[in-house]
Parts: structure tokens; sequence; C-alpha cells
């Protein structure tokens, strides 16, 4: 068997909390040893078992590969005339949304393959070794399930978001939408997805068709996800910590009783986590939202890019650190283990977003001597090195 041994590592973030390394569990001088795709020691650079190769990571700090918990990338076409008609002062309100929904259903199965494959490459060379991917711009049962299909050639983390937005031909009657998303759709989407998602939002499903949706995703085994609380208060965190969602996503706009719900589910065997996309609050001129309030009332915080054509174009984890350090009041350690760990328990894995033995050897070499340096030293290409599997992705 073929091993592979990391050393000269300046720093190592483990996300394995112990007592002088604080909750990113920081490790220094140490060397790292990878076999069959997974870690199988760390320990003192000086007692390194020999190994078949070796990687030097010349002193750089070494991380677990990020965890993109929220992307949309099966879609086609751009918004880059939305985008700036935003810039100029027109506010964003999701309606967009059916404009991807045209060009994806109009495109090739490879056009979709092309987009997700080119996407899912750009977040690998900037560090993201696990991504979740959603459905949701097809809306006909045959759409979505073409979507989830093509995500599911590159990723295990799938979503089925057939309750994106009410589709045109459905206009005025989104009880019969939710219908076919509740029935056909969802029979035929389950055995392509791990998880069904509802944008819970005014404009979009409100809190009986998320619940409606949601449970019988349940039933149908899928695991539950929540867009929620983005544009303005409303129901849908509380609904999701009440059905035990793995995560609700966005959470701009929190009252007390969310804050309380979250803060309520985080000490329970499966929490519910609060995923933060500061990605669409950046892209649609937005404030964003208070992790600091949900960090110290006890939440658990992920990060993800929410990389989509219309409100968030950036698969970039290192961007979405920086913004959450500079505009959302989290430490660089807190914004790196959102990034890594956070993103982990909003996908309800447990080994990613960790370096330990019997983790996967999913991790990311820095040309940077510690974790700050990625909000420290914002839009720098500081990924030098990233192995997925065990295996290296980048030419050094
Ligand atoms: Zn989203």
């Amino acid at each position: 068997m073929s091993s592979l041994l990391v050393d000269d590592i300046g720093e190592l973030v483990t996300n394995v909390p112990t007592p002088g390394g604080g909750p990113l569990g920081l490790r220094r001088d140490v060397a790292l040893l990878v076999e069959a795709g997974r870690v199988v020691w760390i320990g003192p650079t000086r007692y390194a078992p020999a190994a078949d190769r070796r990687i030097d990571a010349e002193g750089g700090a070494v991380l677990p590969g990020f965890v993109d918990s929220h992307a949309h990338l099966v879609f086609a076409g751009d918004r880059a005339a939305e985008f700036a008609a935003r810039m100029a002062g027109e506010p964003y309100t999701g309606g967009g949304i059916r404009t991807t929904v045209g060009a994806t259903r109009a495109a090739s199965d490879d056009d979709l393959r092309d987009t997700v494959r080119r996407l899912r490459d750009e977040a690998m060379r900037q560090g993201t070794t696990t991504m979740e991917i959603k459905s949701g711009y097809g809306l006909t049962v045959a759409d979505e399930v073409r979507s989830l299909r093509i995500a599911a050639e590159v990723t295990a983390e799938t979503t089925f978001l057939g309750a994106h937005v009410v589709p045109a031909e459905y206009a005025g009657r989104p009880d019969d939408y939710v219908g076919l998303v509740c029935g056909p759709m969802l029979t035929a989407a389950t055995p392509y997805a791990r998880w069904v998602d509802v944008f819970c939002e005014r404009g979009a499903f409100d809190a009986d068709h998320a619940r409606a949706i949601l449970t019988v995703g349940q039933a149908a085994g899928l695991g539950l996800r929540l867009h929620a609380n983005q544009l303005g208060p409303g129901p849908g965190v509380r609904l999701g910590v009440e059905l035990g969602a793995a995560s609700v996503d966005h959470c701009t706009h929190l009252s007390d009783a969310d804050v309380d719900a979250l803060a309520g589910s985080a000490t329970a065997d499966d929490p519910t986590v609060a995923t933060l996309l500061p990605g669409a609050e950046f892209s649609t001129r937005s404030p964003y939202p208070d992790a600091r309030r949900l960090l110290d009332a006890g939440v658990t915080v992920a990060l993800a890019t929410d990389c989509n054509p219309g409100s968030s174009y950036t698969s970039s984890m290192p961007f979405c650190v920086a913004l959450a350090v500079r505009e959302m009041r989290m430490t660089p350690a807190e914004a790196v283990w959102a990034a890594t760990a956070g993103g982990a328990r909003a996908l309800r894995r447990t080994d990613v977003g960790v370096l330990r033995p019997g983790a996967r050897a999913d991790l990311v070499i820095l040309d940077a001597p510690s974790h700050l340096h990625l909000a420290y030293r914002p839009g720098v290409p500081l990924i030098r090195q990233v192995l997925h599997n065990g295996v290296p992705q980048c030419r050094l």
C-alpha cells in the first residue's frame, strides 16, 4: 500500500480540541501520514515513519479541506447583467431564479455537466474537498432528476431543491406545484438525493408548504435542510429546528426566539447548524447576518459559499472566511472552524472537516504559516496544495 508523508508542517489545524490548541486543535512541528485515502498517523516530525512519497509543507499551515455545505452548481447561463443592475441600485428579490430555470431547461446534459465540473474544480483549487450540490433550476420532474444525476457524478452530498421557486407555468397555483414536488418529483428525485431543501421565504414557499415537503422528504429517507430567514424575518429557522433539519441556511434576519431555538438544539444529539452565506450578502449588497450573536448564544455555525449564478457567484471558501471575519464579527479561528468542521456538522459528517487518524485525507496546504492569513490576506491565492482522498490535486 502506497503511503504519503506530509512533513515540515508549520501549523496543523486538526479541529480536535486540545488544552493548548483551542477549538482548532492547533499543533506545531508535526507530520501527517496518509494511506489508502485516510490519515493514519499524526505526530512530531522527528518520529515520522518512512513513507513511499513525501510532500514538504515548507513550514506552511495545513488544515482540513473546506466543507462547502451549500452550493447550486447545476445551471446554465449567467446573470452578470442582473448583478450590474443591482450594483446600480436595483433590489434583489429572488425573481431572477426563473431566468436561470429557462436557460437550464434549454441546456444539454453535457452543458450542465461541464458547468458543474468546472465550478467543482474551481472550488477544489481554492481548498474545497467536500461540496454539497443542489438541484433547483429544473423544476420539472425530468429536469430535477437530471440535475441531481449530474450532481451525483461529482459528490455524494446531493440535495433535491424542487421547491426553489414556483415555476412560471404554475404562477398563481403554488399548491398545485407543491403537490407535484411532494409526489412524482420527490419520488423520482429520491434515488439521486441525500437531502431535501426548501426555499422558505416570502415570495417562494411558506411554512405550510415547507413543512409538507420536508415531512414527505423525511419519510422517503432524505435528510432535511432549509433556506430560511434570508430576505426577511420568517418561520423557516424555527420550522427547521422543530423538524430536526441538519442545517438552516442564511439566517440573516433572526428574532430572539429563532436564536433561542438554534441554541436549544445545539446540545441535542443531532443539532441544527446555522449556515451563514456571506457571499450572498456581498453580492446583493445586503446587511450581513450577525454571527457574533449566534456564537455567543452557543449556536453551531457553518460557513458556505451559496455558489449560484444569481446572488453569490463565488466558489471561494477563503473569500467567505475573510468576509465572516471582517463583516460578521467572527474571529479568524471561528471562521476557519465554521468553514471546515462547521460545514461537516451541517452535512452530519464525521469523516471530513477534521484531521485525526481515521479521517479522510482531505487537506489544504497554505502558502502561509498560519490559518490567520486566510482572513488577514483576503483575495490572495494562498492555497498551495490540496489533497483529496489523499491524492494531490495541484501541480507543484
Ligand atoms: Zn442557496
